[in-house]
């Protein structure tokens, strides 16, 4: 069986296998010793490698921006890179929770989320 198999196996959920970085599952020891940053996804509200996670950040005047670089000063909401989990935060207003926002996130950054994750995909 391939590494990826194992993986899926694993999980026994192959979505989320594709999006979850592979030393997370090779055990928690691992992510210790590594130190990799984790975040929550706004989603599946599962924790991921900060790197494989897109994020949205709310600055102090309670702007929201969709956050490419990762590195906008201020409260970051994560998601996954795909469809699924972007749909799930949406619904259940995860992006909302995460920043404590009184309103709702604008609609195009949920736009800007789905072209980021569409050219994405484009390559796989
Ligand atoms: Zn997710």
């Amino acid at each position: 069986m391939t590494d990826n198999g194992q993986l899926i196996a694993f999980l026994g959920n192959s979505e989320q296998a594709n999006f979850l970085p592979r030393t997370v599952f090779r055990g928690s020891l691992m992510m210790i010793e590594k130190r990799i940053p984790v975040r929550r996804c706004a989603g599946c509200m599962e924790h991921s490698d900060k790197k494989e996670l897109l994020r949205l950040a709310k600055n102090k005047d309670g702007e929201i921006s969709f956050d490419l670089s990762g590195k906008n000063p201020g409260r970051g909401a994560y998601i996954c890179r795909n469809m699924q989990c972007l749909a799930k935060a949406r619904k259940k207003r995860g992006f909302e929770r995460a920043l404590k926002l009184k309103g709702e996130v604008p609609h195009e950054i949920y736009e800007k989320i789905e072209r980021e994750i569409g050219t994405e995909n484009q390559f796989k």
